[in-house]
């Protein structure tokens, strides 16, 4: 219902109209299915979503990208995540998660080689840091990694990698031992590794109580090696390359909390209308309509937000990004965890009884968003470094 926002450009707002019908169409009628077990639909929902150039908002247009940049990707995230999350979360995680540090960081050659695919759907990429000992605390990461000559051998273990069970390509990080470096983000180093490379091994899927239909993996890494040329930057600047990509992820996740929520409220919303209790509507009842209120104003608020935080992106602001973006992402999930927690209330025995329907998936969506890309409580770390550094100039 809330379709709209003063700050768009009309190209936005025009683009933001015809997707939602578009998306609602396509990709919709793959959502149960999808999230019932059958990836060929996980998978055909993204190459949809390729044809319609929903892919490459962050790539050059010399790979086949649109160059329309973060505010774009947003708006594709908050409009996905309506449909669906884990099919969102699928499509965000190759397009961009893996799609920044490759794009701004690989080879000329690798970004020729790859990046078309990732932008057509036809290879699924996924972006690996998490491990047993380094959740929210990257430097304590221990996958190892060793040079054989000019060659790189990998040998660790990630967990909690999203798409890490059907990836085709990764970027993976670890600590790389030849570097004299005492501190250890000094020493982090991010390589791409194809996933049929010998010694990568899926572990597990994890068997997911939330963002059900996306692939969520332990995967293991056994003296897997890798050419020079799978290098992103520089040895030793993997840290950096994940702290800039987590800006623009925090923008996507921000945005697709808008998506969930937004669609939770707009199905209570009608259902408040709809339903007759005590010989009125629900929403008569001013416990059912201030909370829509309360909830509906959030949501745009939120929104604008990330819209901010990704025009700071778009405009190279590096400075203001960073915050902006966790300020976004930190109230995008508080405000989803609330608003579709008020619409399972609004809806009641109707959400309950319906696993697979909307509403129940994003009141679970909730959880993982709160967890994905840096806690909640690492946003607010985040922020309150940011102010205090301001303080300190
Ligand atoms: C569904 C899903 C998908 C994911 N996808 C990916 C992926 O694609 N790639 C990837 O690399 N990782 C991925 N992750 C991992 C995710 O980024 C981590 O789970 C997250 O960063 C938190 O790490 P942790 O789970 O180890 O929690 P911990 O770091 O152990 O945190 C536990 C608790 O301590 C709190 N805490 C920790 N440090 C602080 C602090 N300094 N201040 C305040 N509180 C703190 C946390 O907020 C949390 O409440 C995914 C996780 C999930 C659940």
């Amino acid at each position: 219902m809330s379709n709209d926002c003063f700050f768009y450009t009309e190209e936005e707002r025009q683009f933001k109209e015809e997707l939602r019908p578009w998306l609602e169409e396509n990709i919709a009628p793959l959502v149960k299915p999808a999230i019932t077990g059958d990836y060929d639909k996980v998978r055909q929902a993204l190459k949809l979503m390729a044809k319609k150039n929903l892919l490459g908002s962050i790539h050059s247009k010399e790979y086949g990208g649109t160059e329309k940049g973060v505010a774009w990707e947003s708006i594709i995230a908050e409009e996905s995540a309506r449909i669906n999350g884990a099919i969102e979360m699928t499509r965000l995680v190759s397009a961009t998660l893996f799609g920044v540090p490759i794009s701004k960081h690989a080879k000329p050659e690798l970004r020729k080689k790859y990046i078309p695919k990732i932008i057509k759907g036809e290879m699924i990429g996924a972006i690996a840091m998490t491990e047993k000992n380094a959740g929210s605390d990257l430097t304590r990461m221990q996958t190892r990694i060793d040079k054989d000559g000019d060659d790189y051998i990998i040998n660790g273990s990630k967990r909690f990698i999203t798409n890490g069970g059907k990836a085709d390509i990764l970027s993976v990080y670890g600590v790389l031992e030849t570097l004299d470096e005492k501190n250890p983000r000094k020493k982090i180093t991010g390589l791409l590794v194809e996933s049929k490379t010998p010694g990568f091994k899926v572990v597990r899927e994890f068997d997911l109580a939330g963002m059900e239909g996306a692939s969520v993996a332990e995967l293991e890494f056994k003296d897997v090696r890798v050419p020079p040329e799978n290098l992103l930057g520089k040895e030793g600047q993997g840290f950096w390359i994940l702290m800039d990509e987590l800006v623009v992820e925090r923008i996507g996740m921000a945005a697709a909390c808008v998506g969930h929520s937004e669609a939770a409220f707009d199905r209570a919303m009608k259902h408040a209308q709809e339903r007759e209790q005590f010989k009125r509507p629900i929403y008569g009842f001013e416990g059912v309509s201030f909370r829509l209120a309360g909830d509906y104003s959030k949501i745009r608020a939120v929104r604008l937000q990330t819209l901010e935080a990704a025009r700071y992106v778009d405009a190279g602001d590096e400075v203001t990004a960073p915050i902006a973006s966790s300020m976004a992402f930190a109230n995008g999930t508080e405000m989803e965890l609330s608003v579709t927690n008020h619409a399972l209330q609004t809806l009641a025995g109707e959400a309950i009884t319906d696993r697979t329907g909307l509403v129940m998936c994003a009141h679970r969506m909730a959880p993982v968003m709160w967890v994905v890309g840096g806690t909640t409580d690492i946003q607010k770390f985040i922020i309150q470094r940011e102010l205090v550094k301001r303080i300190k100039k």
